[in-house]
């Protein structure tokens, strides 16, 4: 299912940082600042641990499955990001901060969003699922002239046969 993307806070140049804006970076920077206490206490990972974890979080997510965001945040630069594309909006859960590529403010949250593009397109196979039973194919589906033309003679053929028939 394609989602409906939605956007906040465009045009994305003209946003003015709101006060829930003001507090949910103050929230993130401590919250990072908190982090950043307990992992330095926290032992390092063994090369093994990380391969286990890699294990855990599966193959990487495939392109076709990316959506491409332009994300407006808090300290007034404006970048690119990517996001699943399953989520019709950029700044759920975890990702709702991103560190600066321009000023470098990290965590730096998103204030407004309008969503761009998806990175790829699917595969032919992921690209349609209609049910089977439904006579109409999908917009993704293209069949080849000599398919039509073959399609074509064996409906005439049937044709034919129905009007001998009658
Ligand atoms: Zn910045």
């Amino acid at each position: 299912m394609e989602a409906e993307y939605l956007r906040h806070g465009v045009p994305l140049a003209d946003y003015q940082l709101t006060r829930a804006d003001h507090s949910r970076q103050h929230e993130a920077v401590q919250v990072h600042e908190w982090l950043q206490r307990h992992v330095v206490q926290a032992p390092r990972w063994s090369d093994k641990h990380g391969e286990q974890m890699q294990d855990l979080l599966g193959p990487p997510t495939p392109a076709w499955e990316l959506q491409r965001w332009r994300l407006r945040l808090y300290c007034g630069h404006v970048i690119e990001a990517t996001r699943l594309r399953k989520n019709p909006r950029p700044d759920g859960a975890l990702g709702d901060k991103e560190c600066c590529p321009e000023c470098g403010l990290d965590p730096d949250v998103i204030v407004a969003f309008e969503p761009l593009r998806a990175v790829a397109a699917p595969p032919p196979d992921k690209r349609s699922r209609m049910p089977s039973h439904s006579a109409r194919k999908p917009p993704g589906d293209r069949r080849s002239k000599a398919e039509l033309v073959a399609e074509n003679e064996a409906l005439r053929a049937e044709l034919d046969t129905l009007r001998d028939q009658a």
